[in-house]
């Protein structure tokens, strides 16, 4: 009983400052007395859609306490005011009765989320090790140093010495193998790959935040690789990097013949630079592959709400199709505003229907 009382102090103070609603107390409270974590630090990172803690674990036996990361879905409806803003006369998702659909969905991402760390770590692709998971919130493996710092994103690297150009490309080369890897071993698309969804440290890349990556049969996996190949692409290019051409990429990562594994994976990687065309030379040829490059990218980039939704409706797992739904709104929100094109395209039938489908289909509570 007095231990359960102490425990739960510990828990109430390491929880207190966090500024977390009562069912994520509870349920790192019950992680706390389960031994799952041990004190919960401050947080590494605050998100739109989730926050991310840092935790430390004691064994027993042993004093070395242990690193964790906790990410906490949230289960506010911040986000949802959020995309309400962005989806032109769509007033629903203001309403309370949004709430319960809500929390359902964000376990879901957790779950996602979980499901697919597992599956990238048991295909070897540094990741953090999916370690417990409990409604919305995930417990996973640290990753950066010893004193709890973690380590950048690869937006934020700074990587040293005198051969920093070679060190960018073969993070390259290593970043292409991961994604062929991903998609050939763990049949996922990570869906929103960029230099900010990746941590670096000491020339090794760590792909995280893949609660929305889909599998590679998703009707629209093919072009959530295309974004990904887009956003790795100028990345590395604004670094100085000799990029291949998006479609190059595509093709390696899609095609089912070929290595999956390191060292082949970047030999592979290599051959592609030798045998691509050495028809850049003149400015005309360099226009034309640029065209040619940005037709690749244009190629299937859904342009309305309504293509979207159509294709949605033939997933056949609706619970699915409901977070999905929302992300590829999104998405489309974010496109949209990078384009500034201004179309008025957002259909509120269909949004309509997202948030009504998934009403009343149980609740955990
Ligand atoms: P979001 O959905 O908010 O983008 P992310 O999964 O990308 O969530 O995590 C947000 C940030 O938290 C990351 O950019 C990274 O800095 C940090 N982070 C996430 N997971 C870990 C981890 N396992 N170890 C260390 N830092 C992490
Ligand atoms: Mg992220």
């Amino acid at each position: 009983k007095q231990t359960q009382e102490r425990d739960k102090d510990k828990a109430d103070r390491a929880t207190a400052e966090l500024v977390l609603d009562q069912r994520t107390r509870m349920i790192l409270l019950q992680m706390i007395n389960q031994g799952v974590v041990s004190e919960i630090h401050g947080a590494i990172s605050t998100g739109k859609e989730a926050n991310v803690y840092g935790a430390v674990q004691y064994l027993d036996n042993d004093s070395t306490p242990i690193q964790r990361a906790i990410k906490v879905y949230k289960t506010a409806i911040l986000v949802f005011k959020d995309r309400e803003r962005y989806i032109a006369g769509e007033h629903r998702f203001k309403r309370g009765s949004e709430k319960g659909n809500n929390r359902k969905m964000v376990k879901l991402w957790a779950e996602k989320e979980f499901r697919n760390l597992r599956r990238l770590h048991s295909a070897g692709i540094a990741c953090p090790e999916p370690l417990r998971l409990k409604l919305h919130v995930l417990v996973m493996e640290f990753l950066g140093d010893k004193r709890g710092y973690a380590f950048p994103r690869l937006r934020d690297a700074r990587l040293t010495g005198d051969d920093v150009d070679e060190q960018w490309k073969n993070l390259y080369v290593q970043l292409l193998g991961i994604m062929r890897r991903l998609y050939q071993v763990c049949s996922l698309v990570h869906a929103d790959l960029s230099e900010y969804n990746i941590l670096y440290n000491d020339n090794q890349l760590y792909i995280i935040d893949v609660s929305q990556s889909v599998e590679h049969d998703h009707p629209r996996s093919l072009e959530f690789l295309r974004m990904d190949i887009k956003n790795v692409n100028d990345f590395f290019r604004r670094q100085g990097v000799d990029t291949l051409l998006d479609r190059t990429i595509f093709n390696f990562i899609t095609v089912p013949e070929g290595p999956v594994s390191e060292p082949e994976l970047s030999k592979a990687i290599e051959r592609l630079y030798e045998v691509r065309p050495a028809a850049a030379e003149t400015d005309e040829a360099v226009a034309e592959m640029e065209v040619d490059n940005e037709v690749f990218r244009n190629q299937y980039i859904p342009q309305t709400l309504d293509e979207l939704y159509d294709i949605e409706k033939e997933a056949d797992k609706p619970v699915d199709e409901l977070v999905y739904k929302h992300m590829l709104a999104d998405r489309v929100v974010a496109d949209k505003k990078a384009g500034e094109e201004g179309s008025q395209s957002s259909d509120e039938g269909s949004v309509d229907d997202a948030a009504a489908s998934g009403k009343g289909s149980g609740d955990e509570e």
